[in-house]
Formats: structure tokens, sequence, C-alpha cells
């Protein structure tokens, strides 16, 4: 029988593993591989928190391989070399892989198919990321892809979907492999990390849902936009790092109270995906442009960055980004709206912000996601604002989260929190700042400027 190697980039686990499972099935030997890019753990995409997660999901990945038989083995360098030299060594007649999306991916295996092929080893890819693989759901009236999410959603909830992979029972590697240096020396232990990081692992992922899934799932639909109350799943780093498994997540929880409004949440992630598949150069151009200029103001940046811009909601998102590695999705969007329809900064800046922090940190997720709040995505409302007055009222109406994370306002009582700027003389806090703007004159700036744009452009 055959042997294969198994190159895992960000499907960081074993059960539901298609790439995985069916080298397993086919061939007598299995090479699981992790290749440490530097492009990815030096470059921009190289966030402290991502690397000390993605070490977290390795060492146990690695655990429970040696458990199964096997080991992983690891390398550094270019996946694609070190991939196809692997496979000559050991003789394998094909690498499995997961396909993935977005420029830098999509690269990788065109790369790698050539190069093994002109090996003559077999590159396969298999799904394994998102729940519907993307390209596999057209819109009736044409087009590659999806552009608004509802029909999508409609369609993606009757897609047929494939059977989940049972884990491997064993795992057998051919003899005499080297199986790398240790995961210290291919990837040291990152400094500068965020103090409440998430850690990372298949079964940390595994027991995160469980506990989650009893206490919350049920109330998911009132409860996960409330940003003090924080009972979101927080299973986004699990998901991004393939820890946990989309399609088994959908799986376990359908019918379960509560879990329509969650498995909602799961086709946003598919849909965003399936949008990446065929604009993968969606973290540097605008999907949709608007022909805005922007306004990149170095020290307002600085401010929103270090959340010290004086609206107490938007600080607080920002500082918990910083502690956490991690920040609730209603303050990313009121985050992300400041910055750019407040401030008028370039939605890519914030984006590489918040690369840079998140633990959960995704090209296609994070891409989306701010050019949906910038107007230049799949919003179907581009100049919608996010007045931040309005969302801390409604979302944090005791001003629990703001306090939580921004103590210098902690002797502000209720909601008083979020405007300090109106606590009379003595008790206002005084090492707080002034806000930076006026958000009903910065938001109209902003329109008025994006549309005198779009009508130079006409
Ligand atoms: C500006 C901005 C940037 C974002 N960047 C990322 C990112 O880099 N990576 C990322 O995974 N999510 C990103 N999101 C989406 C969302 O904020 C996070 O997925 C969510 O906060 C994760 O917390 P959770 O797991 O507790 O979510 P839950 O509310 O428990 O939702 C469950 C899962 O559904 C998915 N999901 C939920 N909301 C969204 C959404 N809006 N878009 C896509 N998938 C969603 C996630 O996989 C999430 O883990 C971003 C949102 C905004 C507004």
């Amino acid at each position: 029988m055959a042997t294969s190697v198994v190159l895992f980039t960000r499907v960081l686990r074993l059960h539901d593993h298609p790439a995985l499972a069916t080298a397993a099935r086919r061939s007598e030997h299995v090479v699981p591989l992790f290749v440490v890019d530097p492009a990815i753990v030096e470059g921009p995409f190289g966030s402290p928190n991502r690397v000390a997660f993605l070490r977290d999901c390795l060492e146990e990945l690695g655990a429970e391989l040696r458990r199964r038989g096997g080991d992983l083995v690891l390398r550094q360098g270019d996946p694609v070399d070190q991939a196809v030299r692997l496979a000559v060594e050991v003789g394998a007649d094909s690498i499995h892989y997961s396909t993935d999306v977005g420029r830098y991916a999509e690269r990788r295996q065109q790369r790698l198919t050539m190069a093994a092929t002109a090996a003559g080893v077999a590159a396969i890819g298999h799904p394994g990321i998102a729940v519907v693989e993307a390209g596999a759901l057209r819109p009736s009236g044409g087009g590659d892809h999806f552009k608004v999410f509802t029909p999508y959603f409609r369609v993606w909830s009757r897609a047929m979907r494939r059977p989940v992979a049972a884990a491997p029972r064993a795992v057998s590697l051919p003899e005499q492999i080297d199986v790398g240096p240790g995961l210290d020396r291919v990837l040291p232990t990152p400094a500068h990390t965020s103090p409440q990081r998430p850690l990372g692992g298949e079964q940390r992922g595994r027991r995160q849902l469980e506990r989650w899934a009893d206490e919350h799932l049920a109330r998911y639909e009132d409860i996960h936009d409330d940003l003090a109350g924080d009972r979101t799943s927080k299973l986004s780093p699990y998901l991004h790092f393939g820890c946990l498994s989309a399609l088994d997540l959908c799986t376990r929880l359908a019918g379960r109270p509560g879990s329509e409004a969650f498995i909602r949440q799961l086709c946003w992630r598919d849909f965003h995906h399936q949008v990446t598949a065929t604009f993968p150069d969606i973290a540097r151009r605008d999907y949709r442009s608007r022909h805005d200029v922007w306004d990149d103001d170095d020290e307002a940046i600085a401010a929103w960055k270090d959340g010290r811009t004086g609206y107490p909601i938007v600080d607080a998102g920002m500082r918990q980004l910083r502690l956490e590695g991690w920040m609730h999705n209603r303050a990313r969007m009121i985050t992300a709206s400041f910055l750019v329809k407040d401030l008028g900064v370039d939605w890519r800046i914030g984006a590489d912000h918040f690369l840079a922090w998140l633990t959960d940190g995704d090209i296609a997720q994070n891409s989306a996601n701010w050019q949906w709040t910038a107007g230049t995505g799949n919003d179907t409302r581009p100049n919608r604002v996010f007045n931040p007055l309005r969302q801390a009222e409604r979302f944090d109406p005791r001003g629990d989260y703001v306090r939580r994370y921004v103590p210098e306002l902690a002797s502000l009582s209720g909601s008083e929190v979020h405007q300090p700027w109106r606590v009379p003389g003595p008790r206002r806090p005084a090492d707080y700042p002034a806000p930076i703007v006026d958000h009903d004159q910065a938001a109209a700036a902003f329109l008025a400027r994006r549309a005198g744009q779009q009508q130079l452009a006409l």
C-alpha cells in the first residue's frame, strides 16, 4: 500500500479532517506534516497571539498523533518545497491538504500542484474549513458567488453536506523518518502576547463548546449582543485554526434550542469564505469601491489603537482587544465604524491592527467584516454609521462593559460612564481624554465627502 503526506495548514484537528481521513484510509503509511512558514509567522500576518495559539494547537496535535502511533513531522521554510521534498524522501505518491481561500493560500495551492506534479506526486485538496465548500453554491441568476447574505443563507440551509469524517484510530509513519527538531526550535514561544489570550487545541475547543452550549446556546439569540454579559461562544479562534470543525458543530448542535441563530452566524463565516474564494484580494482591494479619499491622521489612529478616543464604548473595545486577543462582535462593529466613519481612516489600517491582535484573525472574516462596516463590501447599507452613544446605551445599558476595560472610569456609575464629559466638575475623571471628534459632525463630514467622491467618479 501507498504512503501519503498530509500537509496541515490550519485544520489542526484529528476529527472531521477529510484530508487526513482519506490519507489514512488509502495508505499504509501517513506522514502528518506541519511546516512553519516564516512568511506567515514572521510577516505582517504573524501576530504573537496567533503564533502562541498555533503552538498550543501543534503541541496537542503532536501528542494526539503519538497516542495513535504516529507523530507530527515538523519542518521550517516554504510549505511547498518542504512537503514535496518530504514526499519524495519517503516515497509518497500523494500530498493531501485542506483547500483554503485568499491570495496567499491560493498561490500556495497552485505552486504545490505544480511542484508535486513535477516530482511525480499527486497534490489533492480536500474540504474541511467551511460547512459548505466555497464554490459549491451558485446564485440561480448567474455569477460565480453570492454577493448578498440572505439568499445565500436560504440556499446554504438546504444544501447537501458531506458526512463528518471520523478521526483515524491509528496513524503509522514510515520507518526511520526524521520527525524534525521539535516545536521549541521551529516555533519559539512568542513574547508580547495578550495577558488573557485564549489557549489553543482541539480538546480545549471541544470543552469550550460543550460548556458554552450547555449554559448559553438556548438563549443565544437574546444574549449575543449583550456586551457586558459576554456570553457568545468564543469559539472563533478554534474555528479559525480548525481545532473545531464548523460542519461538525452544525451537525451536533442542529435541533437544539437556540441553535438556529447560532448556525446562522456560522453561515456568515461560510458566506465570507465563498466571497474570498472568488475575490482573493479582499484584504487589500475594495470589493465595491466607493471612491473614498481617506484621512489617515496618525494621532487619531494612535488614539483609536490605544483606546484613548474619549468615547468609552470604543475605548473599551480596543482595550479588550489588547488584553484578551479577542473582541466582542458588537464592539468590533462599533470600533470599526468609528475608525472609518468618524475618523475617516482607511479600513485597511483598522483591519491590519485587528489582525495584529486577534487570535481569531482571519483574512476572509476580518477583511469581509471590515469592508461590510466601511460600506465597501457586501453590506446593502454602505452608508450606515454606528452612533457610539446609542450603541452604548443599547448594548451596555448599565456601563459594566466599559468599567471592566476602562479603569479610569470605574468611579462613574450606571450609564453616565458613557459620557464622562457630561459629569460635573470634581467627579469627572481627570485622566480620561475628551472626545477626539464630535460624532455627529464627523460622520456627516465623512458621508458628504463620500457622496462628493462618488459624484466625481460618475
Ligand atoms: C470589524 C470586524 C472584524 C472581524 N474579524 C474577524 C476575524 O478576523 N475572525 C473571525 O473569526 N471573525 C471576525 N469577525 C466576526 C465576529 O466578530 C467574530 O467571529 C465573533 O465575534 C467571534 O466571537 P464568538 O466566537 O464568541 O462568536 P459567536 O457569536 O459565538 O458566533 C459563533 C461563530 O460564528 C462565526 N461568526 C459570528 N459572527 C460572524 C461574522 N460577523 N462574520 C463571520 N463569522 C461570524 C464565528 O466563526 C463565531 O465563532 C469580525 C467582525 C467585525 C465586525
